[in-house]
């Protein structure tokens, strides 16, 4: 019976969302949710964005069914941006999803048809809807340590020695780049090391980019991916567009699928859109024909970029000035993304939100934007007053 289940046990980033908003506290800082926020707290529809989305109700004279691949122009389109030299080679195929997360969980699904034995290799911290997704789709997991939060360093020799381990054939998910929850990206060292092995060991890469142009710029935070394309054969990249549009809500992403041949491909693409269709048919249209929209006019897409450029820039002040209020915060400076984590206790976690009014999750994770410009100072004074050296 239905009234058998089990409550589910709660997502502890949605608790803290709402706690934050029950908080009646003027002053209260919420750096728990994942968007970008501009130096007034808010989180801005883009201008190329909105200028698209009038164009589109000015021109669209049907929502009738688009077909299983959705907008096709708009994942030819993302094509240089994601991909960039490798644009052209005929042996990638992408299709639209409904996010990033729709994109992950066709390939993860996709993975599973292919070969149910693979092992999915993922480091710790991680988002955390990697696990479930992958679990969900009946694979394995294999934890390895990525991110040693109180030494405030990547744990690089024993991720290397965790991906030594894997046999061919299982995969290894990666970060394309602005690590989510802790900022912390591979170098280019890295990236040639991690992409050596995956190679020797014929693993199968799944690269997550989420946050693409937010972290150095669109080119330099999709140069670990582009090393992959370049000596790989089998490689998959879940994207999202819900980021560098800022179209969360509307749920915009791409799974592209490269093997050694066309054929391939377009064998795995119909089995991707086959897993699709069972789930939710078709990918939402709106956010995707957005892009497109800003895509195909050469004047919206420079306006993108110049805002995307104006948003980069701000989450790098934001990182400066921690890192110049006080020296134990001088490891955020050069971290990328919309998060870091703190090396601090659930007691001082709770202490934070208690005394200061400020939220973040227990992980110590933060979303460096998320407090206006004018609450930088209490911000860092409060973490001060709590962290450990
Ligand atoms: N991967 C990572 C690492 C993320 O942080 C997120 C979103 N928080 C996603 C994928 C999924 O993004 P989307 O909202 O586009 O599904």
């Amino acid at each position: 019976r239905l009234a058998d289940l089990d409550a589910v046990r709660s997502d502890s980033l949605l608790k803290l969302i709402a706690l934050a908003n029950a908080d009646s506290r003027p002053n209260k800082i919420d750096v728990g949710v994942g968007v970008y926020r501009d130096g007034q707290g808010n989180t801005p529809v883009m201008r190329a964005v909105k200028a698209a989305e009038k164009k589109l109700w000015e021109t669209q004279d049907s929502k009738s069914y688009l077909g299983s691949k959705g907008d096709i122009a708009y994942a030819d389109l993302l094509r240089p941006i994601v991909l960039g030299e490798h644009s052209g080679d005929e042996r990638i195929v992408g299709v639209q999803t409904p996010g990033g997360c729709g994109a992950l969980r066709l390939a993860i699904q996709l993975i599973a048809r292919a070969n149910p034995a693979a092992r999915v290799f993922v480091g710790m911290p991680t988002w955390p809807n990697h696990v479930p997704i992958t679990v969900g789709c009946g694979l394995e997991i294999v934890e390895y340590p990525y991110y040693d939060r109180d030494a405030r360093r990547i744990r690089f020799d024993e991720m290397m020695a965790a991906i030594e381990g894997a046999s061919a054939g299982d995969v290894i998910l990666l970060h394309g780049c602005c690590h989510n929850p802790t900022g912390a990206d591979l170098d280019a060292d890295q990236w040639r090391e991690v992409t050596r092995v995956i190679v020797e060991r014929d693993l199968l890469p799944l690269v997550d980019i989420a946050y693409q142009g937010l972290g150095r710029g669109l080119d330099e935070d999709a140069a670990g991916l582009r090393g992959i394309l370049d000596a790989c054969d089998e490689v998959l990249v879940a994207q999202s567009c819900d980021k560098n549009f800022s179209v969360y809500r509307d749920r915009v992403g791409c799974l592209f699928i490269k093997t050694a041949s066309r054929e391939a491909s377009d064998i795995a693409m119909g089995h991707v859109l086959q897993i699709a269709r069972e789930m939710w048919s078709m990918p939402p249209d709106h956010g995707a024909a957005v892009v497109r929209t800003v895509l195909q006019d050469p004047a919206l897409t420079a306006d993108w970029r110049a805002e995307l450029d104006e948003m980069r820039d701000r989450i790098l002040r934001i990182r400066d000035k921690l890192a110049d209020a006080d020296p134990r915060l001088e490891y955020i400076r050069n971290q990328m993304g919309m998060f870091s984590m703190l090396p601090l206790t659930p007691e001082q976690v709770l202490q934070l939100r208690e005394r200061d009014a400020i939220y973040m999750a227990d992980s110590g994770r933060f979303n460096i934007l998320g407090m206006a410009d004018d609450a930088i100072d209490r911000f860092v004074a409060a973490v001060a007053g709590v962290i450990g050296g």
